[in-house]
């Protein structure tokens, strides 16, 4: 075997985006043992900026040492028990994984829908709500991913208040992109990851549960299915003041990444980074619209991390996409689902949220499209970014 070498890329696709010097050289730093003194330091520390980053008091706060989607099974495995029902909202790729969740644990999902690029319709869910009384669970997705929509996370959540049932929020693209305020939504059980907004590598994925979901996890009448993400063994871990029980050993360096993922978003900012992505998007989006070309979602479920492009006709969308790599070293996303072949999914998340990437992925896509005779505007799209800015 040789050494492997990546090539440089700008991440500017659906996650992971680009890492930030300072995280990469924090996971360089000396591994020392998971219950060392000092690391148990740095893990009060990472959970007490995760509490920040959440906008909560909650006690269990902590990073699940896997990616994003064990933290979403995280939170279903542990508050869904045979026989229960859960609403499931699905407008894209990752409500259909919630689905999947609730089945696998022996839950009954019952589905609220809309159309990919739509948001959840609020009315909606609330008459599926007092349709199914026996519903223990709202379970929907915060940044939908797959397609660039915002869901309205604070009147879903005081839905699933309304109604006495628990929630449960994919926040893995929102976090540190949009607000996502745990208490003042009253959300019970959430999930983020670590290479959307938070410029981390992939791998870990926060979570936080309000006391009510811990309650509800202590009283199960069955055990959890999965030993390793069972949040009472993990409680024992994360938990307890200086006397930590081995549950198992915690991915050291990847930590030390987040950690200095959060120092730094806490040197600029929670609001300031949620004010970068959406002026980065803004300009974005002028850069785009001036070349002629359109987005999918309307402008007031846009999610300024996930630009769903529409793809203009007669264009081999696969072919732009290799060519940005190849030529330029840019990745972007193709669409999923029923969005395959109709968008490119262009992100601007965390470090990959700057001026300098949008004007390399504007002046890349302009180039490449003209090569290929689409039906663009050209010449102005770089100047239209910078004006939006103004
Ligand atoms: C990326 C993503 C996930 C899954 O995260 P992984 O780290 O890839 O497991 C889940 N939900 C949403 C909305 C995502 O964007």
């Amino acid at each position: 075997m040789k050494r492997f070498e990546p090539p440089q890329r700008t991440l500017m696709g659906p996650g992971p985006s680009d890492v930030h010097p300072r995280v990469t050289a924090a996971l360089a730093r000396p591994t020392i043992g998971h219950l060392d003194p000092e690391f148990v330091i740095m893990m009060d520390e990472i959970k007490e900026g995760l509490r920040s980053v959440f906008q909560t008091t909650n006690a269990m706060t902590f990073p699940i040492s896997a990616p994003g989607s064990a933290g979403m099974e995280a939170c279903f495995v542990n508050l869904v028990e045979p026989g229960d029902t859960v609403v499931v909202c699905q407008n894209g790729a990752f409500g259909g994984r919630m689905k999947e969740n609730v089945e696998r644990a022996g839950g009954a999902p019952v589905m609220v829908t809309a159309e990919w690029g739509k948001p959840i319709d609020c009315k909606e869910v609330e008459e599926v709500l007092k349709a199914t009384p026996q519903a223990k669970i709202l379970a929907f997705v915060h940044a939908e991913t797959s397609t660039g929509v915002e869901n309205n996370a604070k009147d879903l959540c005081a839905l699933a208040r309304a109604h006495d049932c628990l929630s449960i929020v994919d926040a893995v693209t929102s976090i540190a992109g949009i607000p996502v305020k745990v208490d003042d939504w009253q959300a019970d059980a959430v999930y983020a990851g670590t290479q959307k907004c938070l410029s981390c590598p992939p791998g870990l994925s926060p979570v936080t549960f309000s006391d009510r979901a811990l309650e509800t996890v202590k009283i199960r009448k069955t055990k959890v299915q999965s030993w390793f993400l069972d949040l009472n063994l993990l409680m024992g871990y994360w938990e307890g003041d200086g006397a930590r029980t081995y549950h198992h050993t915690a991915p050291v360096n990847a930590l030390y990444g987040l950690h200095e993922s959060l120092v730094m978003l806490f040197e600029e900012g929670l609001e300031a980074s949620w004010t970068r992505h959406e002026r980065m998007h803004q300009a974005l989006v002028a850069g785009l619209e001036a070349m002629g070309l359109e987005l999918l979602v309307d402008p007031q479920s846009r999610l300024p991390q996930l630009n769903a492009v529409m793809i203009p006709d007669g264009v081999d969308e696969a072919r732009v996409r290799q060519r940005l790599l190849q030529a330029y070293n840019i990745e972007i996303g193709a669409g999923l689902g029923a969005l395959a072949g109709k968008v490119w999914r262009i992100g601007l998340m965390g470090h990959s949220a700057r001026l300098t990437n949008i004007m390399a992925c504007l002046g890349a896509l302009e180039n490449t499209l003209a090569s290929l005779q689409a039906p663009i505007r050209t010449g102005m799209a770089l100047s239209a970014a910078e004006a939006a800015l103004d």
